[in-house]
């Protein structure tokens, strides 16, 4: 009986043994995501180079799933202007010490800016009602204003914008989410915004602040491109794509980790890696595995690599790009999903009869990620990304530890199902 227990108990170790060498390794992916979103990472982006070490560490990963380089290197180079903000950070309204990241974030178009200021609020008055909007002088004063009139804000008369950008510095309160963005031309005021607070608080007093901003011209940056050959059709590819940067910093201590965004992708990208690397799944079609810089900043490699591609684009036959993929416990989306529509059908009848994830929803053309470029020069190309309870976004609450990745496993089988089909 103890022998029969053994021998059962081997077998069944074998069977998870086969199935773990063949799909995706968890322990793996929560490893990858973590080094990519870890501090020394320093959020993926200019600031302290944490993009550079992030592709130092992607071509390593490329390396050990056994991808050859796409052209003479793994590295595709470029470069590009940007804005960045690695240096001390602070800001204190009414003796209130604000935390970056928590209580504010700052508008990438920030400049530089320090010092104190006495508030001066704009109401709605100064906003809605021409006849009603008092003089004001708004040089060296902290400017403070409800986020819902930036519209207006940038309608009024030219001579009221100039004077309000001669503030000291500008405070946009009430906003609904602090989500942080990238910019690639400075304007000329520090601008912070907060999230729901008292209005009766900033409506008078002073505030403290400090802030610097870093103008980097023709930043070197790279995407990062490894290749498994195709057994039959080596000429033609498929394409797997994520971008690996992210937001970087919020001054000297703050960072965006990206965990979700989209380190979870940049995951992804390795598992399919070490999967097609096996013997067993070889592709007949050559696949390309793209890690794209600087996409936050406006899809910058990923147009780069569609302006000057390692293989000809009309060779490849399907990309899919893979973006916040750390949830699924509600659904994916499928953005081309409508410019696609019998390809959507079949991934769709794919997530069904494997019963995958819970639902898979199409959208149209949307300029959201690095498909983008590759729509627009013809080549068949699906966005994924999963939605789920977990809401963190370009904020600082996007971390390893707390992503749930959820449908990780099922959407990596209906990426490799969905390729049989091409
Ligand atoms: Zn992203």
């Amino acid at each position: 009986m103890k022998a029969f227990c053994t021998s059962l108990f081997v077998f069944i170790a074998l069977l998870i043994q086969v199935s773990v060498c063949f799909s995706q390794d968890m322990t793996r992916v929560r490893k990858v995501i973590g080094a990519l979103s870890a501090p020394n990472m320093h959020g993926r982006s200019p600031a302290f180079e944490g993009d550079r070490k992030a592709a130092t560490y992607i071509e390593s990963l490329f390396r050990t799933a056994g991808l050859q380089p796409a052209s003479q290197s793994f590295l595709q180079h470029f470069s590009y202007d940007t804005q960045i903000f690695p240096k001390k950070m602070s800001l204190t309204i009414n003796g209130k010490k604000m935390q970056p990241g928590i209580d504010f974030i700052i508008d990438p178009v920030s400049s530089s800016g320090k010092g104190k200021a006495e508030i001066l609020y704009l109401d709605s008055t100064f906003f809605l009602y021409k006849e009603k909007r008092t003089a004001v002088d708004c040089k060296n004063k902290a400017v403070v204003y409800d986020q819902k009139y930036y519209a207006q804000l940038n309608e009024l008369p030219l001579e009221v914008i100039q004077n309000i950008y001669s503030a000291a510095c500008l405070i946009e309160y009430n906003h609904a989410k602090l989500t942080m963005g990238i910019a690639s031309k400075p304007l000329s005021v520090p601008i912070f915004k907060l999230g729901k607070m008292d209005a009766d608080f900033l409506k008078s007093g002073k505030c403290s602040f400090q802030l610097t901003a870093q103008w980097k011209k023709d930043y070197p940056s790279q995407n990062v491109v490894g290749m498994i050959k195709g057994s039959l059709q080596p000429d033609t590819f498929i394409v797997f794509s994520a971008h690996y940067d992210h937001l970087g910093h919020l001054g000297k201590k703050t960072y965006f980790p990206g965990a979700n965004d989209n380190a979870s992708g940049i995951s992804m990208l390795n598992e399919l890696a070490h999967y097609y690397n096996e013997s067993a799944h070889q592709p007949a079609y050559s696949i390309l595995f793209i890690a794209f810089g600087a996409e936050e900043a406006g899809l910058i490699g990923s147009n780069y690599f569609t302006q000057h591609p390692l293989v000809p684009l009309k060779q490849i036959k399907f990309l899919l790009n893979m973006d916040i993929v750390g949830t699924g416990d509600e659904s994916i989306t499928v953005v081309n999903g409508t410019e696609y529509p019998t390809r959507f059908a079949g991934l769709d009848s794919l997530n069904k009869a494997n019963h995958l994830l819970p639902a898979v929803v199409k959208r149209g053309k949307a300029a959201n990620s690095d498909h983008y470029f590759f729509t627009q020069k013809g080549v068949p190309a699906f966005f994924i990304y999963t939605n789920g309870k977990q809401k963190a976004y370009h904020d600082v609450f996007d971390r390893a530890e707390t992503l749930p990745l959820s449908k990780y496993g099922e959407l990596f089988t209906l990426f490799t199902l969905f390729v049989k089909t091409l």
